[in-house]
C-alpha cells in the first residue's frame, strides 16, 4: 500500500521512515525539491496549484494524509475527490484559522484565552474583550511563533496592527500561564481512540525547544482525567508525574471531529486550569519523544489510524525528554556520548531558527532522565523560561 503525504519536512520524512517496518510506502509531495524528506522517500515537487500533479499523486494510493496544517483547503479538497484524505479537509478548515479554530474549541465546550477578531474599522473593539496586555496573531499562516506579537498598551497594539497589516488578525488575552503543556491523541478509521500521556514543552521565541513528559503509566481514562474539560474550566488536574490531563478534551476533539489520525492540543495550565491555544490536525513535534519512548510512535499510530487499523499501545518506555535542535547542532559526538541519546537528524542545513533536529532522552527513573538532560543541555543550553 502506499500513502500519498502533503508537505515533505521532518515530520513527512519521520511518518515515511515510520512506514517501512510495516511494509508501508509513501509518496510525498512539496512545492520544494530540497524537502527533507526526499532523501528518505519519493517526493513529488510541484506547486500546491498544479492539479495534474496533485492528481497523479491521487493515483493508486490507499489514503493520502498532510503533515502540516498550511497546506492550501483546495489543494486538500482537489485531492479528497480523488482519494480518501485523513484526517479531513474539515479539520484542516478549522484548524489552519485562529479564529474558527478557537470558536470551535470553545463551541465543545474547550475554553480558550478570551478572545476577539480585530475589526480594521474598529480595532479598539477586540480590546475591550481581551483588555491589556493582549497577543495579536494572524489568522492564517503562523506558526512557531510567527505572525503575532505582545501589545502592552494601545499605542504598541494599533503599531502591531499595522505592521500585520494586510492580514486579517485575532487578538487573545495574554495568559500568564505556569506552564505550557500538549495532549497527543489518535483515532483510527474504527473510531478507536488512544491519548499519549501529556507533555509539559519549554518555547523559546514562539519555537518548541523541550518537551517533558509527565508520566510513565499510560493515561487510562480515569475520573480525574475526564473531569478535565467535562467538569467546566476549574476541573482539578492530576498531580505533576502521576497521571495526565487532557484526556477529556482530546477525546472530545477526536470524537466531534469524527477525526480520523494523530492530533496535538497545546495549551497554557494557571493552577489547575487548562486553556486551550493551538490546535494541530497532525503528528507534532512535541510527539517525537514516541520514537524511543512510547511503545507505539505517533508516526506509526497516525499510519494504522488512517488506514484503519488497530491502533498501537501509547504506553510509556520509562522517563523521556526531548531537546529539539533549532539553528544550529551541537557537537554530534558529545551528544552520541550520552546514554540512551537518541539522535535525529532532519538532513537540513542549518539557519536561524530552523528546526534540524532532535534528541530524545530516555531513562529508567525520572531523576537519571534529569541528569541525562541536564548533561545535554550543558552542551546545548536551552533555559527554562
Ligand atoms: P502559538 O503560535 O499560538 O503556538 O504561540 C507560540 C507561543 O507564544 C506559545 O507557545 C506561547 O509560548 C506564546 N503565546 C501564544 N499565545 C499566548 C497567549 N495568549 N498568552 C501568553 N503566551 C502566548
Amino acid at each position: 500500500m502506499t500513502i500519498g503525504i502533503l508537505g515533505g519536512g521532518q515530520l513527512g520524512r519521520m511518518l515515511a521512515l515510520a512506514g517501512y517496518p510495516l511494509g508501508l510506502r509513501t509518496e510525498l509531495y512539496d512545492p520544494s525539491p530540497d524537502a527533507c524528506a526526499g532523501q528518505v522517500a519519493p517526493l513529488v515537487s510541484a506547486p500546491y496549484n498544479d492539479w495534474d500533479a496533485l492528481a497523479r499523486l491521487a493515483e493508486g494510493k490507499a489514503c493520502a494524509t498532510y503533515e502540516f496544517e498550511n497546506v492550501p483547503l483546495d489543494t486538500a479538497q482537489f485531492l479528497e475527490k480523488r482519494v480518501p484524505v485523513r484526517p479531513t479537509t474539515r479539520a484542516l478548515e478549522i484548524f489552519q484559522d485562529r479564529l474558527l479554530e478557537k470558536q470551535f474549541l470553545n463551541s465543545v465546550g474547550i475554553p480558550t484565552p478570551a478572545f476577539a477578531p480585530i475589526d480594521p474599522a474598529q480595532p479598539d473593539a477586540a480590546l475591550e474583550i481581551t483588555g491589556l496586555p493582549c497577543v495579536l496573531k494572524t489568522r492564517r499562516f503562523g506558526y512557531d511563533g510567527k505572525g503575532q506579537g505582545v501589545a502592552h498598551t494601545g499605542e504598541e497594539y494599533r503599531t502591531l496592527i499595522q505592521r500585520f497589516q494586510p492580514h486579517a488578525l485575532i487578538a487573545e488575552a495574554f495568559v500568564p500561564f505556569d506552564r505550557e503543556v500538549s495532549a497527543l491523541g489518535v483515532r483510527s478509521l474504527t473510531g478507536e481512540i488512544a491519548v499519549y500521556p501529556l507533555v509539559e514543552n519549554w518555547h523559546r521565541e514562539g519555537i518548541l525547544r523541550v518537551s517533558m513528559v509527565d508520566a510513565v503509566t499510560p493515561s487510562p481514562p480515569s475520573p480525574l482525567s475526564h473531569a478535565v474539560g467535562e467538569g467546566g474550566t476549574n476541573s482539578p488536574l492530576p498531580c505533576r508525574g502521576r497521571g495526565a490531563g487532557g484526556e477529556g478534551y482530546i477525546t472530545r476533539l477526536l470524537e466531534s471531529l469524527d477525526y480520523v489520525g494523530v492530533l496535538a492540543l497545546e495549551m497554557f495550565q494557571i493552577g489547575d486550569q487548562l486553556l486551550a491555544n493551538e490546535v494541530a490536525p497532525r503528528v507534532h513535534n512535541s510527539g517525537h519523544w514516541t520514537i524511543e519512548g512510547a511503545e507505539t510512535s505517533q508516526f506509526e499510530n497516525h499510519l494504522r489510524a488512517i488506514l484503519g487499523l488497530p491502533l498501537g499501545s501509547v504506553a510509556p518506555r520509562g522517563y523521556c525528554a526531548m531537546v529539539n535542535l533549532v539553528g544550529e547542532l551541537p557537537p554530534i559526538d558529545a551528544v552520541l556520548r550520552i546514554p540512551n541519546a537518541h539522535l535525529h537528524l532532519y538532513g537540513k542545513s542549518p539557519r536561524p531558527g530552523r528546526k534540524l533536529g532532535h534528541i530524545t532522552l530516555r531513562a529508567d527513573t525520572q531523576e537519571e532522565r534529569d541528569t541525562l538532560l541536564e548533561k545535554l543541555l550543558h552542551i546545548y543550553p536551552v533555559s527554562r523560561v
